[in-house]
């Protein structure tokens, strides 16, 4: 850990991870070929970036936190570290393999995610340190309490797995939640959705009324091919958003809005 004054900042939400084995456990997780290009989002006081640092990877960091940003060039002079949001960095300009790393943000954790996986052309792996119960919500199947658009959205796009759970003594200041390390890797490129427009449209208009029938919520758009592929799908016009799987999502988004999106 770097040696600091600097007073933990709630609004960029940070709680700085204490406790070496862990920050090692999740490096040791992205288990990134060796040369591999990894971009760490917010490293704050360096907690994860040491062990990034001596995994023999290409370590790139983008912290929004100018303090930090000082600290950790002062700490390590060769990193290649950008001082940005990461809510507004352009994605879409990384070209080729990347692995993306990070003990993100409670505040922002879900837009950064949702950003990650639909924009970043190549995501070879994906390590990211959410609140728990954004992990739940990002691997949950359909059916589950916790399964919604982030589901959906994220599912359609890389293969997901829930690795461990982090409880809060380990940060400095203590949240008050447990935090859990989720895994992203590619799909199989004909799993990748490629109607990411169309399937946002329908995810929010579907999940703004989850509890509505999937009927009635898409009455302005029903045809009676719908219900002859819901049927055809094993399901009800009466279902609910919930019931459909992420395939199912993307298929129904394609018929819907995919010429106009
Ligand atoms: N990686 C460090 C660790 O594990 O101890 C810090 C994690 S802390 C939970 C989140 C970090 O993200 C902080 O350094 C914070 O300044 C930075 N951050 C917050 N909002 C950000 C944003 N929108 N873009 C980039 N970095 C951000």
């Amino acid at each position: 850990m770097i040696r600091t004054t600097h007073r933990p900042k709630r609004s960029l939400g940070q709680n700085f991870l204490q406790d070496q084995g862990t920050a090692a456990k999740i490096v040791a997780s992205l288990d990134a070929p060796t040369n591999a290009r990894v971009l760490e989002i917010g490293p704050g006081q360096g907690a994860l970036t040491r062990w990034l640092n001596q995994s023999g990877c290409t370590l790139h960091a983008l912290e929004k936190d100018a303090d930090l940003a000082a600290e950790l060039k002062a700490r390590w002079p060769d990193l290649s570290l950008l001082v940005m949001d990461a809510l507004e960095f352009p994605w879409e300009r990384l070209h080729g393999p990347w692995n993306i790393i990070g003990n993100l943000p409670y505040n922002v954790a879900s837009p950064i995610i949702w950003d990650v996986v639909s924009r970043v052309s190549d995501l070879e792996r994906g390590i990211f340190m959410v609140q728990k119960e954004v992990a739940d919500r990002i691997a949950a199947i359909p059916g589950n309490r916790s399964y919604g658009a982030l589901s959906v959205w994220v599912q359609s796009h890389v293969q997901v797995r829930r690795l461990f759970v982090v409880g809060p003594h380990v940060f400095y200041p203590r949240p008050k939640i447990d935090s859990a390390v989720i895994r992203f890797l590619p799909l199989p490129n004909e799993e990748r959705t490629t109607c990411g427009p169309a399937l946002r449209k329908l995810l929010n208009i579907c999940f703004q009324q989850r509890r509505k029938q999937l009927k009635t919520i898409l009455r302005s758009f029903w045809h009676e091919y719908l219900t002859m592929w819901l049927i055809d799908q094993g399901l009800k016009p009466e279902c609910r958003p919930e019931e459909l799987s992420p395939k199912q999502f993307q298929h129904l988004a394609q018929l819907l809005f995919a010429v106009e999106a």
